[in-house]
């Protein structure tokens, strides 16, 4: 009889980016996720694609592509790796499939990005991919439970457990534990902050910082954060239109992400109170709420042109405040400190995660949070994904504390892949010789 493999084509354990996991039985896959990497000698806006060699070599038929959330290391490979891949289906959230179907436009792909619910059940060949609905800092995310020939796996992506988000919508715990009933072989579940203890804070807890930041301020608000960060542009939004102030959103990204967002109900904000960037100079400082993509230091971003002078349209003033509402995603930190000493030269006020350190919480599940989820879905098997080999481990240590055994807790090497039996027995398998493909994504 087949084995059931999971095999990550983008690196998986130790890397947090680059997501794509294969789930294999037979001749038939699926695949979850598609997303792009960051290189850590990082010096310019390269990005690295998954390798998918293995898929190719083994001529598996692919049945589908399953996307979580939208997020560019989970997605934004599609573009890039779609034709080889053969032109599989696609799936996603109503958010996500937007976001997808967006980018395959950017590249003049018509690849159509299908939208399943949450109460949908959609078999793929000997697959069958139910999806639960979590909370992370993109709204509208996935985990997706799939039931395979030799039994279940939870595929437990970025997550965090909100109970207070933004749009009301808290993760389906109840989902999560009926999905559980009968037996789960084994969960994926994102490590990447099992080093914190307790509860991630709730995305709803920047507000008052925000109005902070804009009390007495009379000069212009420039707000950057992911373009993804759905949820916390809605509330530099709501905290700028409360202190009278117009809307601009500059930089590609954040042009199209709040258009998507907007015309499916995920941003709220009146038409009237957006501005074109050419209109800026029509009002006065302490009138704009500048939204300005470039929060990760991307070279050719509107946020870096500004910072050096570059932008056709916007010249920086010592009045400006520039807020950096985000995470840097691990590889980017020189990059973005480099154009922050750049606002510092230019006599700008900078507030950014070193200076204040509540105008951003993690989208990723504290220790707490990822020990509800083991317990709540209590699995054969534990494997950690999402992070280094050190928050894999102090993961496993968190298994240990609820009761798990060790070798209960798969801990395998990056490129690794791991099988199961028809008992449904684990082992690990071979490592496979990646070599993620590296592009510049502005060429
Ligand atoms: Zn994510």
């Amino acid at each position: 009889m087949d084995k059931l493999r999971i095999v990550p084509l983008g690196g998986g354990p130790g890397t947090v980016t680059s997501n794509m996991w294969l789930y294999e039985y037979g001749n038939e896959a699926i695949v979850v996720d598609c997303g792009i990497g960051f290189p850590e000698d990082k010096v310019s806006d390269d990005i690295l694609l998954p390798d998918i060699t293995y898929l190719k070599a083994k001529r598996l038929h692919l049945n589908g592509v399953l996307l979580t959330h939208g997020h560019d290391d989970h997605y934004a490979a599609l573009p890039h790796l779609l034709a080889e891949l053969g032109f599989p289906p696609i799936y996603g959230s109503r958010l996500t499939a937007a976001l997808a179907q967006d980018k395959l436009e950017e590249f003049n792909l018509k690849a159509k990005v299908s939208v399943i619910k949450e109460t949908d059940r959609v078999k793929l060949g000997p697959f069958t991919v139910e999806p639960v609905h979590v909370t992370h800092s993109v709204p509208d995310c996935f985990h997706y439970l799939i039931t395979t020939p030799v039994g279940k796996i939870y595929h437990g992506s970025d997550f965090k457990f909100d109970l207070t988000p933004l749009d009301h919508w808290p993760p389906n715990f109840a989902k999560i534990v009926k999905l559980a009933e009968d037996g789960v072989l084994c969960a994926l579940i994102d490590c990447l902050r099992s080093e914190r203890p307790g509860m991630t804070p709730s995305e709803t807890t920047l507000t008052p910082a925000l109005k902070r930041e804009l009390n007495h301020w009379g000069g212009r608000l420039i707000f950057t954060t992911m373009s993804s960060q759905i949820h916390r542009i809605q509330q530099a939004i709501d905290v700028a239109l409360g202190f009278g102030r117009k809307l601009c959103f500059i930089g590609r990204s954040m042009e199209r992400t709040s258009q998507i967002a907007r015309a499916l109900g995920y941003l709220n904000f009146p038409p009237k109170a957006v501005i074109k960037p050419k209109e800026i100079k029509r009002f006065k400082d302490f009138q704009l709420c500048l939204i300005i993509s470039g929060s990760q230091g991307q070279e050719a971003s509107s946020l870096t042109r500004y910072a050096a002078g570059r932008h056709k349209i916007l010249k920086a003033k010592p009045t400006d405040k520039i807020i950096y509402s985000t995470d840097i995603i691990p590889g980017n930190e020189q990059a973005v400190f480099n154009v922050i000493d750049k606002l510092a030269r230019l006599g700008t006020s900078v507030v950014y995660q070193e200076t204040t350190d509540d105008l951003h919480v993690s989208g990723h599940a504290s220790a707490g949070e990822q020990q509800l989820l083991m317990e709540l879905i209590n699995p054969n098997y534990l494997y950690p994904i999402g992070g280094s080999f050190r928050h894999m481990y102090r993961f496993k240590e968190l298994a240990r504390q609820l009761g798990f055994k060790a070798e209960q807790c798969i801990l395998p090497d990056f490129g690794q892949a791991v099988e199961f039996d028809e008992s449904g027995r684990m082992s690990l398998a071979e490592i496979l010789p990646l070599n993620l493909p590296r592009i510049n994504q502005n060429q």
